[in-house]
C-alpha cells in the first residue's frame, strides 16, 4: 500500500514539475516576443514621424537600461545609431541575412540562441534602413532553472511527507483490518462471542457494525436451526407415538368393533397425514433453497384455482363450524407457476383458518384492479393478530409467534417461508397487514392477463 502511495506521489510531483518548467519557460519567451516585436514597432513609429537624432538616442538609451539593445542601420550596413556602439559586424551579418533582401514594410521576430530579436526593413528619410531589436533571455532561462531547482527541493520534501503519511496510514488500516480478519475467523469457527470493534475510520467502523450483524444473523439463523431440528424432531415423534398408540389399540381393543376400530383408523390417518404434510414442507423449504425448483410460467384460470383450494378446506365449515367469507370475481386469470400458486394459496388460507378468533371466520377476496392490470388475492381473519415486532419475522425459515392457534398446532413455522420464496421468484407484489387482537390480512398481487395469451 504504502508502495502505491509513494508511487502516486512521485508521479503527481513528476508531473508538475513537468508542466512548471515547460508552462513557464513558454510563457516567459513568449512574452519576450512580443514585448520586442512591441518597442521594435513603436521606433519604427517614432521613426516615421521624423524625430531627430537626439530622440532616437534617448529613446535607444531608455530601452538599453532593461536589456533591450536597438539597432539601427543604412541598407548598406552602415550604423545609423547608436552612435556609441562597438563591434557591429556580427549583428550586422546576422540582421542582414533576414531582412536584406526584402521590401521596406518586412519584420519578422524570431529566436536565436539566447537572444529574442526583431528586425523589419523601414523606410527612413527617403531611404531604405534595416531596424533590429534585440533581448537576452538567458535571465528568462536562469530564472527558471532557479524555480526548477527550487520546485525539486519542495518536491522532494513533499514526496518524505508523502511516505511518511502513507506509511503510518496503511500500517493503522492493515492494523485494523488484521484484526478484523483475526476475529472472522473466530466466528467462522462458532465462537459468537466475538465483537468486531474498529472505530479509527468511518468506513471501518461501518464494516465492524456490518459484520456484527453478520454475526447476529449467523447467531440467529443457528439458534433457528437448533430450534427446527427440536419442532421438527417434535413433530414427527408426536404423530408417529398416535399411530402406535392407535394402532396397538386396534389390535388389543377396538380390533372387533367396527365403529371404535373406524375412529381409530381414522386417528391414524390424520396423523399420517400430518407427517406427509410435514415432510412435504420440509422437503419444499430446502427445495426452495437450493433454487432447484424452476418456475414453469403458464397461463390458468386463478379463480378455478381458489375455488379449488377453499373446497379442501370445506371439512372445516361441515364438520367445524368454520365460515368461509367469500367475494371472488369471476374468469380472472394470470400467468405463473399454478403448482406452487396453489401451494401459497393453501398456504395462506390454512394459517387464516388456523390463527383466525372465536368466531372461526375466514374472509377471502379474489379481486382485479381498477387499471385491469392486477388480480388481489387477500385473506383476512379474525384472530390474534400479530404484533409489530414479529410481523417482518413470520416470513422467516422456522419462526413461529409464540403459541395462538386455535387449531391443533399443524404447522412447523415453514408456511410463510414457502410463501415468500415462491413468490420473490415470480416477482408478484405480496404483503401482511395485522393487528394485534383485531386479525391479520395476507395479500398477494398476481398478473392479471387475458385467458386467450398461452406461452
Ligand atoms: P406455521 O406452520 O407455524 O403456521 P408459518 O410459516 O405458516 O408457520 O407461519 C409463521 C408464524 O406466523 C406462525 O407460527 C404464526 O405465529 C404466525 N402467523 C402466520 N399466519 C398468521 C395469521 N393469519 N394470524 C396470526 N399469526 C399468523
Amino acid at each position: 500500500m504504502t508502495a502505491y502511495f509513494c508511487v502516486l506521489a512521485f508521479l503527481m510531483i513528476f508531473l508538475i514539475e513537468i508542466c512548471f518548467v515547460i508552462l513557464v519557460s513558454e510563457t516567459l519567451e513568449n512574452r519576450a516576443r512580443d514585448k520586442i516585436s512591441l518597442i521594435g514597432k513603436e521606433f519604427e513609429a517614432t521613426l516615421q514621424s521624423g524625430a531627430d537624432e537626439k530622440t532616437l538616442e534617448d529613446s535607444i538609451n531608455r530601452n538599453r537600461i532593461d536589456g533591450i539593445n536597438i539597432f539601427l542601420f543604412t541598407a548598406e550596413g552602415e550604423l545609423v545609431a547608436p552612435d556609441d556602439y562597438g563591434d557591429i559586424q556580427s549583428i550586422l551579418n546576422e540582421v542582414a541575412s533576414r531582412v536584406k533582401q526584402e521590401e521596406a514594410g518586412y519584420n519578422i521576430t524570431y529566436r536565436s540562441g539566447d537572444a529574442v530579436s526583431y528586425a523589419s526593413k523601414i523606410e527612413y528619410a527617403g531611404k531604405p534602413h534595416i531596424l533590429f531589436v534585440t533581448y537576452s533571455v538567458s535571465i528568462v532561462r536562469d530564472t527558471v532553472l532557479n524555480l526548477q531547482l527550487y520546485l525539486l527541493i519542495i518536491g522532494l520534501c513533499v514526496f518524505a511527507a508523502a511516505v511518511l503519511v502513507s506509511f503510518a496510514f496503511s500500517k493503522k488500516l492493515t492494523s485494523g483490518l488484521k484484526t478484523m480478519s483475526d476475529t472472522a475467523v473466530l466466528l467462522a469457527e462458532g465462537d459468537y462471542d466475538i465483537q468486531f470493534t474498529n472505530a479509527d475510520y468511518k468506513e471501518m467502523a461501518q464494516l465492524s457494525d456490518t459484520l456484527n450483524y453478520v454475526r447476529d444473523e449467523v447467531k440467529k439463523s443457528e439458534d433457528f436451526q437448533h430450534e427446527i431440528l427440536a419442532n421438527v424432531t417434535h413433530d414427527l415423534k408426536t404423530p408417529l407415538t398416535m399411530i402406535k398408540a392407535y394402532a396397538s389399540m386396534i389390535k388389543e381393543i377396538s380390533g372387533d368393533n367396527p365403529e371404535k376400530r373406524d375412529k381409530h383408523l381414522q386417528v391414524i390417518i390424520d396423523e399420517a397425514d400430518r407427517l406427509t404434510g410435514l415432510v412435504n414442507d420440509v422437503l419444499s423449504v430446502s427445495k426452495l433453497q437450493a433454487n432447484m425448483t424452476e418456475v414453469k410460467l403458464k397461463v390458468f384460470n386463478l379463480t378455478e384455482l381458489v375455488y379449488g383450494i377453499i373446497n379442501k378446506f370445506g371439512y372445516l365449515q361441515e364438520t367445524q363450524g368454520y365460515s368461509f367469507m367469500l367475494d371472488i370475481e369471476q374468469n380472472l386469470y394470470t400467468r405463473a407457476d399454478e403448482e406452487k400458486i396453489s401451494q401459497v394459496i393453501y398456504n395462506l388460507l390454512g394459517n387464516a383458518a388456523n390463527y383466525t378468533g372465536e368466531d372461526k371466520t375466514v374472509y377471502i377476496s379474489l379481486n382485479s384492479s381498477m387499471d385491469g392490470k392486477r388480480v388481489r388475492f387477500a385473506v383476512k381473519d379474525t384472530g390474534k393478530g400479530i404484533s409489530k415486532k414479529d410481523l417482518s419475522e413470520i416470513w422467516n425459515r422456522y419462526y413461529r409467534v409464540n403459541e395462538n392457534h386455535n387449531r391443533p398446532v399443524k404447522g412447523t413455522g415453514l408456511g410463510l417461508n414457502i410463501v415468500k420464496a415462491i413468490l420473490e421468484s415470480h416477482s408478484f407484489d405480496f404483503g401482511v397487514e395485522s393487528e394485534v387482537e383485531k386479525g391479520s390480512l395476507f395479500w398477494v398481487d398476481f398478473p392479471c392477463v387475458p385467458a386467450e395469451i398461452e406461452i
